[in-house]
């Protein structure tokens, strides 16, 4: 029996630290978890779950309108903003217990306060001092918006879920996952939405037939999608705020949301009484193990800089467990990571862009379809699909799948399985298709797409 208190201390009692506390408390580790802040991390309190119920609530306004073709004739219901904002809060509080459950239930202790590390063995929480074998640093990043003046002005991702009063205008800053979604969820709910993105297109990292589809979509719901333009300075007036522009141009809003990425959290952690090593970035810098240059402590999830995506920290939190606590060589594979935008039309997408697919293999075959789904060809909406299919032609291996359209994130997981796979053109050309939906026309492409 070791003379420390824990074989595993987690810091953080997010996605990617509770299944590995889970997981290694299953094997037998005796675990503690320190959450500062709410159980389930970023995910479930100011993430994912409640964006996607708000991605939810932000549908029905167009669906009320597409409705009356279809024979319903009632009036559009109001929306009423403190009714969806406690609704969520509510559910979130289960969430939170579940997730203190899940640990009691494997008998891991869970510390209520913020965790510093004293030494490569010893975390303190609340001035009491931990002895532990491992540590592990899960504690995800945080909101960063730029310095400027009037920059205290705007909010984050992390406020916006629970603002007081509803913003009628909103302006959203930044053009990644967090601002392409808000300003959809904002829109659909009814604000007046302008959405500023500082480069020539927005989604940079994404396929580019996808961004620049994606960006049709989305001024067609409404969003006033501004590119080539920042904020340079953010006042308060008797009518709400003041953005100046960098087009010289200005806009009032009674909220602005910056999205503008996110910084490892590392605040008050105490990595300067350890020689953990950092990324350029400021990410914690891990080796494939999770292990930092401090060999008694190990970093997974959004601290690492990897992809900042919940089932990656999932999936990271299991092999650390699997590796360190049951003897087994487990290794996430990165490889085709599925991923969705859940902006309206939603995009999803796996595998290489046509710019990655072009430098990676030789010669590549493209697939291309747009279409109006079948839904609006009554309801009237003027809202078109895409999807783009990249085939490697030496293998005829698929390898990149991107969609912007209705259920492209659910689309995507099953394409992602296929492709994981090493399923080949052939293999979904040889798939029957289901009848009538928007995935069929994954396998009914049949001719390569050329430039007119
Ligand atoms: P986190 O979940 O951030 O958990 C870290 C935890 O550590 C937090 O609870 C924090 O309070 C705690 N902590 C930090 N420092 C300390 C300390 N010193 N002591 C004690 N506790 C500490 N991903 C998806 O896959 N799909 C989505 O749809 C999606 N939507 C998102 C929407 C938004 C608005 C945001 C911000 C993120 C979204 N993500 C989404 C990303 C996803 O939330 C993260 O990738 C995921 O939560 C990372 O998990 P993690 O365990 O690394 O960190
Ligand atoms: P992203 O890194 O995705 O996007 C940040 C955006 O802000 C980019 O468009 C960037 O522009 C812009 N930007 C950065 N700095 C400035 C600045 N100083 N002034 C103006 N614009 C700036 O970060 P997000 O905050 O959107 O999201 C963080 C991560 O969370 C995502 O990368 C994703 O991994 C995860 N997430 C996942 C979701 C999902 O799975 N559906 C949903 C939400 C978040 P540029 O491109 O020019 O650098």
């Amino acid at each position: 029996m070791s003379d420390k208190d824990y074989d595993l201390f987690v810091i953080g009692a997010g996605s990617g630290g509770v299944r590995a506390a889970r997981m290694a408390a299953g094997f037998g580790a005796r675990v503690a978890v320190a959450e500062d802040r709410y159980m389930g991390g970023t995910c479930v309190n100011v993430g994912c779950v409640p964006k996607k119920l708000y991605v939810y609530a932000s549908e029905f306004g167009k669906g009320f309108d597409d409705a009356r073709s279809f024979g319903w004739q009632s009036e559009k219901p109001a929306f009423n903003w403190s009714t969806l904002r406690d609704n969520k809060k509510a559910e979130i509080s289960r969430l939170n217990q579940i997730y203190q459950n899940l640990l009691a239930g494997v008998e891991a202790d869970l510390i209520d306060g913020r965790a510093s590390i004293v030494d490569a063995n010893t975390v303190a929480v609340n001035g009491t001092h931990y002895r532990t074998e491992r540590i592990l640093i899960a504690t995800g990043g945080w909101p960063h918006i730029p310095q400027f003046p009037g920059s205290e002005h705007a909010i984050t991702s992390n406020e916006i879920f629970d603002l007081e009063d509803f913003p009628e205008r909103l302006v959203v800053v930044g053009g990644g996952y967090i601002a392409v979604e808000f300003a959809g969820i904002f829109n659909g709910l009814g604000s007046a939405v302008t959405q500023l993105y500082r480069g020539p297109l927005f989604l940079r990292g994404f396929d580019s037939d996808i961004r620049a589809h994606a960006a049709q979509e989305i001024t067609k719901t409404g969003v006033d999608l501004r590119f080539e333009v920042n904020v340079t300075s953010i006042s308060r007036n008797s009518g709400g705020l003041q953005l100046e522009l960098t087009d010289s141009s200005s806009i009032e809003a009674d909220a602005v949301l910056y999205a503008t990425g996110r910084k490892p959290n590392l605040t008050g952690l105490g990595l300067e009484n350890v020689s953990v090593r950092l990324n350029e970035n400021g990410s914690i810098a891990v080796d494939q193990h999770f292990q930092t240059s401090e060999s008694s402590i190990f970093a997974l999830g959004d601290v690492t800089g990897g992809m900042e995506l919940t089932p990656v920290a999932l999936a990271e939190g299991m092999a650390f467990a699997r590796r360190e606590f049951n003897q087994q060589n487990a290794s996430p594979e990165y490889e085709f990571i599925p991923t969705a935008v859940f902006c309206q039309p939603n995009i999803g997408t796996v595998g290489f862009t046509e710019e990655e697919a072009q430098a990676r293999f030789e010669n590549i075959e493209l697939y291309k379809s747009t279409f109006k789904p079948m839904k609006h060809t009554i309801s009237g909406r003027d809202e078109r699909s895409f999807m783009k299919m990249i085939v490697d032609k030496a293998t005829d291996k698929v390898v990149g799948v991107h969609m912007v359209g209705p259920d492209a994130g659910e689309i995507m997981q099953g394409i992602a399985i296929a492709m994981k796979a090493g399923a080949t053109k052939a293999v979904f050309d040889n798939t029957i298709g289901i009848h009538p939906t928007a995935a069929e026309e994954f396998v009914t492409l049949r001719d390569p797409w050329t430039e007119d």
